[in-house]
């Protein structure tokens, strides 16, 4: 039953081993090339990305009246770029160079949703209301007033359109808070993996939560059919959904400004590391592409998977994107990283990838539960196990010995993509398994 090594799979014999073994290792991406060789060719621009970060800021004040907890920062929905002194010199213990810095992007902490599918998942959702609020004639074009879309006319409108969408939890945690706000039925078609208290917090939202047995794919594919069925039935489809991409894009593209503010320069003399938890690849690829169009080929984007679940990196590897299955390597799929449980890539994100990502990292359960752990113990931050999965990419970078990072200090960055809206019990039922875990894996 087992495929033959190197040949099923298009996978060289080492990296298929590895996979197989579940061990954790970097993979480095052979693909990766500098920015100037193939901008032109690439399906996704620059003016793409701005177009949606149009989009998010034509919004804004409509998003501030809606949610209370956006006025201060008038509908902007953005977190911080944080220093991390505690955890950075246990990385440095453990034998992280003493030149590199170690910073966490706070998506983690992201405004009403919690996770950095507040970017991408809030994106689709708003050019579904943009699309049908101009065909109505409820707005006259880009320049009207937005904020008219808390009004009863457009309330009405979109009432009569349901919103539906696939997700291991925080897509659909996303897209049913923006569209319950806006007025829109949503159903959720929920994996296996998917949380209780995601599911819980959908329901009082008054979303329909469909609980499917299988995993990320399948619950996908039963949501897109019946959205196919329907004409007021709006698929945001999480395998290919370009807006969602430009959503999670503009994080890239607000990156500099970040770094300015914290005097970080990058420059290929300066390296800057991203660590990008994945799963169909979306965000961190939406991320990645933002952050080398703004900052150049100084930036170098890592993705991080779990062992149960590499299904970026054997896409890439193989060259077969979504039609390579993890369950091919015989892995279960099955990780407490629910929001990086699929099974297979994304079908335009892995092909975009190719000449942007420098490679993708594995990382045990056991693992992200010690980071969680010492995060929180740390720095006092409340992430979710997929999160913590980009802890572990600058030892697995620094010991790849990587020719672009040779002899220069490279500042890392942990994007840090959910986890602030977990409840206590859940959080608690984390660190109390980095504590009967502790031992075996570098909890600290
Ligand atoms: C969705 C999600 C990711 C990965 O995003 P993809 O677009 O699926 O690759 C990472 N971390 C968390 C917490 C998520 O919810």
């Amino acid at each position: 039953m087992a495929p033959e090594r190197g040949s099923v799979l298009g996978l060289d014999a080492a990296t298929e081993v590895r996979l197989r073994q579940e061990s954790p290792f970097l993979w480095v991406n052979p693909g990766r090339r500098p920015l100037a060789e193939v901008r032109d060719a690439l399906a996704v621009t620059r003016a793409d990305i701005e177009g949606a970060a149009d989009r998010l800021a034509r919004f804004a004040p409509l998003l501030a009246g809606l949610f209370p907890e956006l006025a201060p920062a008038g509908g902007v929905i953005e977190s911080g770029l944080l220093p991390v002194p505690r955890f950075a010199a246990r990385l440095k213990r453990q034998g992280l160079p003493a030149g590199d810095a170690v910073y966490l992007k706070a998506d983690h902490a992201l405004p009403v949703a919690g996770s950095v599918k507040a970017r991408g998942g809030f994106h689709a959702v708003l050019c579904v209301a943009e699309r049908l609020a101009l065909a109505a004639g409820l707005l006259a074009g880009p320049g009207d007033d937005y904020c008219k879309l808390a009004g009863q006319p457009a309330r009405a409108l979109f009432a009569g359109h349901t919103l539906s969408v696939g997700s291991t939890g925080n897509l659909g945690l996303s897209v049913g808070i923006m569209g319950r706000a806006l007025g829109f039925g949503v159903t959720v078609h929920m994996s296996a993996e998917a949380r209780a208290w995601k599911k819980k917090k959908l329901r009082s939202l008054g979303a329909t939560v469909v609980e499917h047995p299988g995993d990320y794919t399948a619950a996908c594919s039963v949501a897109r059919e019946e959205a196919a069925a329907s004409a007021t039935t709006h698929f945001i489809d999480d395998e290919n959904s370009l807006d969602l991409f430009l959503g999670y894009a503009v994080a890239g593209l607000r990156l500099p400004a970040r770094l300015a503010a914290l005097g970080l320069a990058v420059a290929p003399e300066r390296p800057l590391c991203l660590h990008l938890p994945c799963g169909v690849g979306g965000a961190p690829g939406g991320i990645a592409l933002g952050a080398r169009l703004a900052l150049g080929d100084g930036v170098l984007a890592f993705f991080a998977e779990p062992t149960q679940a590499p299904s970026m990196l054997l896409g890439l590897a193989s060259g077969r994107h979504d039609a390579a299955s993890v369950a091919q390597l015989g892995l279960s799929g099955r990780t407490l990283a629910d929001g990086l449980a699929v099974a297979r890539p994304s079908r335009f994100v892995g092909r975009l990838m190719q000449p942007i990502v420098d490679g993708v990292f594995t990382v045990t359960d056991a693992a992200m539960v010690a980071s969680v752990a010492a995060l929180w113990r740390d720095e006092g931050l409340r992430l979710e196990a997929s999160a913590a999965a980009s802890a572990a990419g600058p030892h697995l970078v620094r010991a790849a010995g990587l020719p672009r990072l040779a002899g220069r200090d490279a500042t890392h960055i942990l994007w840090a993509t959910g986890g602030s809206l977990l409840p206590e019990a859940d959080f608690a039922d984390v660190l109390a398994q980095a504590g009967r875990e502790a031992g075996g894996e570098p909890a600290g």
